[in-house]
């Protein structure tokens, strides 16, 4: 399955729309999620995912909303493994990863994405509306000990957490654990203050080379991050959604909780796949490719918890 050229390797899985923080950048102050029932079950996903597979999905990231709501994550997780998919990981707030961590290391997910904006206490709550720093810690301790990949994505913003990035530039190099810097996207509740807090990719690099030396590191054709190592063997990644984007070799498509697949993130058409038949694959997902923008689009009023990040 191609798109302008580009292959279509990777799909982002959402298990649901709810969270249980509320990050200043995603959630807005009143949110409505959808009804539980109408989330894809289990089956269904496989079923799904399954097809795609056929059509050249290699890997499968599970997000949200925030996975570890769903009590079968571990579930969903055991039962992709059974897919012939290269690898299947997790983006997670990480603040109830704990208690899925034994089920989830017997199974086939080995990589986490951790988002964790601040390592400040006041900052953390402040950011993400949760008190749930520690918990979110001891999670990445836990995991690294069962072995786990892990990968901590922080979101950049200006007046609000830019002070801390030489500190997770610290924190990678002390934890030995690849550190992504995001900017901030121009998506949902952001738009009222993107120029506020916008803080450009070239900012965050020159940060943290007024401190650090910085060599750049070789990463697949389709990495959305420029990936970078410190002296002291800190793993530091950029993803410059914004000032540098990718649409040029993206290779992901995304399926929402409710079973709609989507060609972009910043892009809301998509098509419903839930109770789809096989045979109407091809057709659907040459739709789907045609849908895939080449160029990037500059905003979009969805939030990201609805779409799945
Ligand atoms: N709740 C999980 C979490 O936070 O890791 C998974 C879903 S969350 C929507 C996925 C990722 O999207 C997180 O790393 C989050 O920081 C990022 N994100 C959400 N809104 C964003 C925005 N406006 N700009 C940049 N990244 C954003
Ligand atoms: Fe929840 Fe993740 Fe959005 Fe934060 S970024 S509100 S943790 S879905």
């Amino acid at each position: 399955m191609k798109s302008f050229g580009r292959p279509l390797l990777k799909l982002r899985v959402s298990l649901l729309d709810a969270c249980n923080f509320g990050c200043v950048y995603c959630m807005p102050e009143t949110a409505a999620f959808c009804n539980k029932e109408d989330y894809l079950s289990p089956d269904e996903i496989v079923g799904i995912v399954g097809n795609l597979v056929e059509y050249g999905i290699e890997e499968v990231r599970l997000t949200g909303g925030e996975p570890t709501l769903r009590h079968d994550l571990a579930c969903v997780a055991e039962k992709l493994g059974k897919l012939p998919l290269k690898k299947i990981s997790i983006t997670t707030n990480a603040s109830r990863l704990l208690q899925f961590l034994p089920a989830l290391a017997d199974g086939p997910c080995r990589s986490l994405n951790i988002s964790l904006d601040s390592l400040e206490p006041s900052n953390f709550e402040k950011i993400t509306n949760h008190d749930g720093l520690g918990r979110v810690l001891d999670a990445i301790e836990r995991a690294r000990a069962l072995g786990f990949k892990i990968k901590i994505n922080m979101v950049v913003m200006k007046g609000l957490n830019h002070h801390e990035i030489n500190h997770f530039v610290r924190f990678a190099e002390r934890e030995q654990i690849e550190v992504r810097f995001l900017e901030v996207m121009n998506i949902g509740v952001v738009r009222s203050h993107f120029k506020q807090w916008y803080y450009s990719g070239r900012d965050i690099l020159r940060q943290i080379e007024s401190e650090f030396t910085l060599s750049s590191v070789k990463v697949a054709a389709d990495s959305t991050a420029q990936v970078f190592s410190t002296a002291k063997g800190g793993r530091i990644g950029l993803i410059a959604s914004e000032s540098m984007p990718f649409c040029d070799s993206c290779s992901r498509l995304r399926l929402s909780s409710k079973g709609i697949l989507r060609a972009c993130l910043m892009k809301e058409d998509g098509k419903n796949l839930r109770g789809v038949p096989s045979h109407e694959y091809p057709a659907l997902l040459q739709e789907i490719a045609a849908m895939k923008p080449l160029t990037r689009i500059k905003e979009i009023h969805e939030p990201m918890y609805q779409i799945g990040g």
